[in-house]
């Protein structure tokens, strides 16, 4: 077990260690500093000491985990209304390279009903294995169940690397998995890569507000789990020459649940499916006005387009979270990107810098939007929306 001390004789208060801990759990009172009940025995205010007052002892391995038994990348296969999500394929275009580099399998784990159907798709597009786990109850999602049959498979197949949509789903089932394997997490990865010594998941995300980037490793544990966000990753081009396996492991289905899905509603919110589209126009801040927003509503209606939202936007109230795009909102990466009356802001860039083409309208000609536009709009967004929707109505309807 990992401890940490501070070392009294050699402490003499200069309180460098205070502002070096991300989870204020240093405090130093008569000159000597203390460590908090809050300490997560992160290793960060070492350095910090000149000292060398700080003595960390961390625990480098868990004798109790055997590191190379765990071998094989999964990807876990959500799938809705028995069709596999499309974050599923961008999944399984990362999970190769992540197999291939470690010279190992991919599989997919398939929990549903009747869905054997999808398989040879998720071979198509990568996968040399389908877990498949077929039973009338588990044609929707439900966390514990899910969960309890994942759990089965990973502790009876061991694989070293499991990657899983940071969709609604994906991330209500990860942590869980990750708790009761006593794994680590890593959640809305935006690159992952394997350190060939060690064969560690690299997991890069932003952090600290997206101002810089983390990556993050999992050493002392298996299996390494990230999940990642729709439409950050590329999936291959889906080959129905592949071949691969299915493969029906014998589990237990849980039926005692706590937790039953009775009906699945439609909202109006989940038909934008602004992850999936190819053209979206996006309304910031800039609008002024909750009522302005219809200027961006008629554009998207026009072109066929998703409507996105930047956060104000959507904190205002003026439209649902569903809309949001950013950091804490969807990540998106259409063919056509509107950015109208929005700054460009590091969190909003985090969720739409990937679309290909990128059209800003922006009155301020220094807006960090139009250092990644592709074409650039300056002047009024509610003079300017109305003219692009005449015009595309002429040529379009
Ligand atoms: C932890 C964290 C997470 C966050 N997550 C997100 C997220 O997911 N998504 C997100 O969007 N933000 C997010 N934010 C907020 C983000 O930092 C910005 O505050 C936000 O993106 C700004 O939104 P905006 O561009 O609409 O507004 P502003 O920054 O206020 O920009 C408005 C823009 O409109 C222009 N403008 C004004 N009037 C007009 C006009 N008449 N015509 C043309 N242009 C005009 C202005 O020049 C300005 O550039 C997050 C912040 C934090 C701290
Ligand atoms: S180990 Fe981490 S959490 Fe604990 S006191 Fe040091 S910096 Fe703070
Ligand atoms: S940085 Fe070192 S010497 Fe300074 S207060 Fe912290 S433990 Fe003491």
């Amino acid at each position: 077990m990992s401890h940490i001390t501070i070392i009294s004789e050699k402490c003499v208060g200069c309180k460098l260690c205070v502002g070096a801990c991300p989870f204020n759990a240093i405090e130093v009172t008569e000159k000597k500093a203390k460590i908090l009940d809050d300490c997560t025995l992160c290793g960060a205010c070492v350095s910090s000491c000149k000292f060398n007052a700080i003595d960390f002892q961390k625990d480098e391995t868990d004798a109790s985990v055997d590191l190379s038994e765990y071998q094989g990348v999964w990807v876990f296969g959500e799938q809705k209304n028995n069709q596999v999500s499309q974050v599923v394929s961008e999944l399984l275009g990362e999970g190769r390279k992540l197999a291939d580099k470690l010279s190992v399998p991919l599989s997919v784990v398939l929990i549903g009903s009747e869905i054997e159907g999808q398989a040879a798709d998720l071979i198509a597009c990568g996968s040399d294995n389908v877990y498949l786990v077929e039973h009338e109850s588990l044609k929707n999602y439900n966390d514990e169940s899910y969960a309890d049959i994942f759990v089965q498979l990973v502790k009876r197949f061991k694989p070293e690397v499991i990657l899983l949509g940071a969709t609604t789903y994906g991330r209500s089932l990860a942590p869980r998995v990750a708790s009761r394997l006593n794994t680590g997490l890593t959640a809305d990865c935006t690159s992952l890569d394997i350190d060939p010594e060690t064969r560690n998941l690299l997991q890069t995300r932003p952090a600290f507000g997206g101002n810089l980037m983390a990556t993050i490793i999992c050493p002392n544990h298996r299996p390494q789990m990230s999940t990642v966000r729709p439409k950050v990753m590329k999936p291959l081009d889906p080959d129905p020459a592949r071949k691969g396996k299915i493969i029906r492991p014998d589990v237990h289905i849980p039926t005692e649940l706590s937790v039953k899905v009775i009906d699945i509603v439609q909202t109006l919110c989940e038909k934008v499916n602004l992850t999936e589209a190819d053209i979206i126009v996006s309304g910031g801040r800039g609008l002024g006005d909750p009522k302005n927003f219809v200027l961006v509503e008629e554009l998207a209606e026009v072109l066929g387009a998703a409507v996105g939202a930047s956060r104000p936007v959507v904190d205002s109230g003026w439209v649902d979270y569903s809309h949001q795009v950013g950091q804490t909102g969807k990540t998106v990466g259409p063919k056509v990107y509107f950015a109208c009356g929005i700054s460009g802001a590091v969190q909003h860039l985090a969720g739409m810098s990937s679309s290909d083409i990128v059209i800003a309208i922006n009155k301020d000609p220094s807006a960090p939007i139009f250092k990644i536009a592709t074409f650039g709009i300056i002047g009024n967004v509610i003079e300017i929306l109305p003219e692009l929707t005449k015009e595309f109505k002429a040529k379009l309807v």
